[in-house]
């Protein structure tokens, strides 16, 4: 099987890769209704039922016993994974940071729902029709950004960083970014160039936070591809095809931690596994598809 992706493919937030952003929406969704005490993202559920896919919304509002169509470790994995996230713009704030840049900010709603010190811009980049369908559902909502929220609609493969200055960035101050859910989406080339392009961009003192998954050992993909299929097969029969097994880049590429440590970032890091159990939530069992094993990965970057 073969990934359907290719160079310059675009999405809105129904179709491909854009449908991954309303699935992690969706899971958001479950998550906060599950537990406001790691996570709550009240723009995740109306954002779900702007997309208009039935089965998501029906997921996203609990009307579907989410065992049945999301395991319950992807809904924990939400939990921990927002908390991270939230976490992260949160200390880079304390530490007086205010420029913030969201990389594949998708569904994502930190920028109107964070508690973000006055003067903070944070920057969203996606596909435009990901980023318009986001800014004009939350304003419809009534929605308003804590932030001064600015947006580059632009492909992550293609030149984002003129987009990004276009829309106001100033590589003269520190900096807090984020790629979450990003990098599998990237082909491996376009991973690099996105992480050297971020440290060229970087002022000292700058800060990141992605996720670094293990390069796969013999037959994993094969198990992830398997586990992927299974998970789409049951979406597919009620109707929805998310395919997402198809969706990823596979094969050997660099991977984030170690290269961005050759990039001068010095980083603190944790596995999924120990940040569910650093937050009283349940182990892995049956962990096929090593996801205990992704990392989460906080920088800092004190070049000269
Ligand atoms: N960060 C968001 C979150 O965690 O909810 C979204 C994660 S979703 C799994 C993947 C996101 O990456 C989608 O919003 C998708 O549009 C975006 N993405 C993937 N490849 C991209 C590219 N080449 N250019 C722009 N956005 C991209």
């Amino acid at each position: 099987m073969t990934s359907t992706r290719y160079d310059g493919d675009t999405w809105d937030v129904a179709s491909s890769v854009g449908a991954t952003a309303t699935m992690a929406a969706a899971a958001r969704a479950i998550a906060t209704r599950a537990d406001r005490r790691l996570i709550d993202d009240p723009f995740a559920e109306p954002l779900v039922r702007a997309v208009g896919v039935d089965l998501l919304t029906q997921v996203a509002a609990g009307e579907v016993p989410p065992d049945d169509l999301v395991e319950q470790i992807f809904i924990d994995v939400a939990k921990i994974r927002t908390k991270f996230y939230d976490e992260f713009f949160v200390d880079a704030t304390n530490a007086g940071i205010r420029q913030a840049v969201i990389l594949a900010s998708g569904l994502d709603s930190r920028a109107y729902r964070l508690p973000w010190p006055t003067g903070t811009v944070v920057y969203e980049l996606d596909q435009p029709r990901v980023v318009e369908f986001k800014t004009r559902t939350l304003a419809e909502l009534g929605a308003a950004p804590t932030a001064d929220r600015r947006v580059a609609a632009v492909d992550l493969r293609d030149d984002w960083p003129t987009a990004l200055r276009t829309a106001g960035f100033d590589p003269a101050r520190p900096t807090a970014w984020s790629a979450e859910g990003l990098l599998g989406y990237l082909p491996p080339d376009a991973q690099d160039r996105l992480l050297d392009v971020i440290t060229e961009l970087s002022s000292p003192g700058s800060r990141l936070a992605t996720e670094s998954r293990p390069n796969p050992r013999p037959g994993d993909e094969d198990k992830t591809k398997a586990r992927l299929n299974r998970i789409s097969e049951r979406w597919r029969a009620q109707n929805f095809d998310p395919d997402m097994a198809r969706l990823r880049y596979y094969g050997e590429r660099n991977e984030a931690a170690p290269y961005l440590t050759g990039l001068g970032w010095a980083l603190t890091e944790i596995t999924v596994r120990d940040l569910l159990a650093a937050n009283d939530l349940p182990p892995l069992t049956d962990d096929d598809i090593r996801m205990g094993d992704l990392l989460y990965v906080t920088g800092t970057l004190d070049k000269e």
